[in-house]
């Protein structure tokens, strides 16, 4: 039992280090990929290795290819750190292997995962009876609220299409923004629409759709089955459709409004943003991200939905041997996995450090640095393309080709790490802020070496 203890404490011990390290830690190291192949290759070995020694060889061989993404200069993508309590949480959890299927295989997880979906609903403001699956991010939670929009179109329509499938089943209008997340369209794939289904809607010039545009979309096709896929936080500009009209819209002509809000549907939780996402307790089905701007270690994120046995019913395990199936469902009744990892512990560990406040405060932080990078950039001299709605930025350098080489060589330097884009056909850098530990001094050093290096 000492062993594993000394074992257990040296992995924590690590982790806390490198954590410890990333606010100094160049962002984006070269890395030799080949080298790193090299130190995790080698034979299977015939027999086996002391535990301390695997993990000591993890960590050498790991460490020279780790990114960090977790630290408070890491503007790529849309990511976000892990918050100390809710990776705490997670540690626990490794080392809890609770099996999260249902209230029998682990009753400590489903009660985190029911109380905790209950402050994510409050947050968001989401109706309190819409269900919440624990998910392992937005790829997952839009899969899941599509599968319940499929389920319930097609049952108004008579077709029990977890029965019967698609073959024969009345078409299914499917609608979604120009701008849409490529997980929707694969999404979209795996539950057998097929991507040419997709009647794609313009959006306006700030990246949301164009809801003049959707009415007309929607009244030029037929009624009957029709399903819409609305998005809050468009990825290059933030913006948000504007939830209110839409839904309202879809629901006149009895469709399902499904929401892909992965970082956007966070505007929900701060009285500075709420407006921007005005409206969305309207929709049938939201898809949300914990491991992006909420700051929880990856993989989380939630799949609600207004009709908890739409969603049931086109996700529930059934089998008779599961005891907890057929109940209230839970668990692996609301996602696509049997047995999966027990991830609600970290996100009610990550809500409660923060409490309500702290959420609120989280986003209002990212949103003021985001307005500090575009108000910096802009008197630097160069084109901030949209407006800082939320927290994502759009910056040009000249043309495409010193937009392109700005972004490669920020990213070689290493003091900040920012991803580039193409926006309505040409290139910008992309800049999201969403870790919860970025400062002023992190975004001013940044832009210190941004502008250095565009110049
Ligand atoms: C990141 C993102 C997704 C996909 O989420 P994952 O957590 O990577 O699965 C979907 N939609 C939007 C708008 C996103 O930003």
């Amino acid at each position: 039992m000492e062993e594993l203890e000394g074992l257990f404490r040296s992995a924590a011990e690590n982790a806390a280090g490198y954590r410890r390290s990333l606010a100094e830690r160049p962002v984006g190291l070269p890395v030799d990929q080949e080298a790193l192949a090299k130190a995790f290759g080698g034979p299977l070995p015939a027999g086996p290795t002391p535990p301390e020694r695997v993990l000591t060889d993890l960590i050498a061989a790991a460490e020279p290819g780790l990114v960090a993404s977790a630290g408070p200069r890491y503007f790529g993508f849309v990511v976000g750190g892990a918050l100390p309590a809710a990776t705490g949480a997670d540690i626990l959890a490794a080392g809890w292997d609770q099996v999260a299927t249902n209230a029998v295989t682990s009753p400590a997880a489903i009660a985190a995962e029911s109380a905790a979906g209950g402050w994510l609903k409050e947050l968001l403001g989401i109706p309190r009876e819409a269900s919440a699956g624990f998910v392992t991010g937005c790829q997952a939670a839009n899969t899941v609220g599509l599968a319940a929009a499929r389920h319930q179109v097609l049952a108004d329509a008579g077709w029990d299409v977890e029965r019967r499938g698609l073959a024969g089943a009345p078409r299914i209008r499917v609608i979604a923004g120009a701008e849409r997340h490529a997980t929707i369209d694969r999404s979209l794939r795996l539950l057998g629409f097929g991507t040419d289904a997709v009647e794609a809607v313009p959006a306006g010039p700030d990246g949301a759709i164009d809801v003049g545009a959707l009415r007309e979309v929607l009244h030029a096709g037929a009624q009957g089955p029709t399903v819409v896929c609305l998005q809050a936080g468009n990825v290059n500009t933030g913006a948000c459709d504007r939830l209110r009209e839409a839904c309202e819209l879809v629901h006149r002509h009895g469709g399902w409004a499904h929401v892909d809000g992965a970082f956007g549907l966070w505007a929900a939780a701060s009285p500075a943003t709420r407006h921007l996402v005005d409206g969305l307790e309207l929709a049938d089905s939201w898809a949300c991200d914990g491991h992006k701007w909420l700051n929880l270690p990856y993989d989380s994120a939630f799949a609600f939905c207004a009709r908890p046995e739409a969603h049931a019913g086109a996700m529930s395990l059934a089998a008779a041997y599961l005891v907890g199936s057929g109940g209230v469902p839970v668990g692996a009744d609301l996602t696509a996995e049997s047995s999966r990892r027990a991830r609600g512990f970290a996100v009610w560990a990550g809500l409660r450090e923060l409490g309500r406040d702290g959420v609120a405060a989280l986003v209002d932080r990212c949103c003021a640095l985001a307005r500090r990078f575009a108000g910096g950039l802009t008197a630097a001299g160069f084109e901030v393309a949209n407006e800082v709605v939320l927290n994502q930025v759009l910056v040009r350098f000249g043309d495409d080709a010193r937009t392109d080489r700005t972004v490669a060589a920020v990213q070689a330097e290493g003091t900040c790490w920012a991803g580039g884009t193409t926006w309505r056909g040409r290139r910008y850098m992309r800049i999201s802020v969403s870790n919860a530990t970025t400062t002023e001094a992190d975004v001013d050093r940044s832009l210190a070496a941004i502008t250095r290096l565009a110049s």
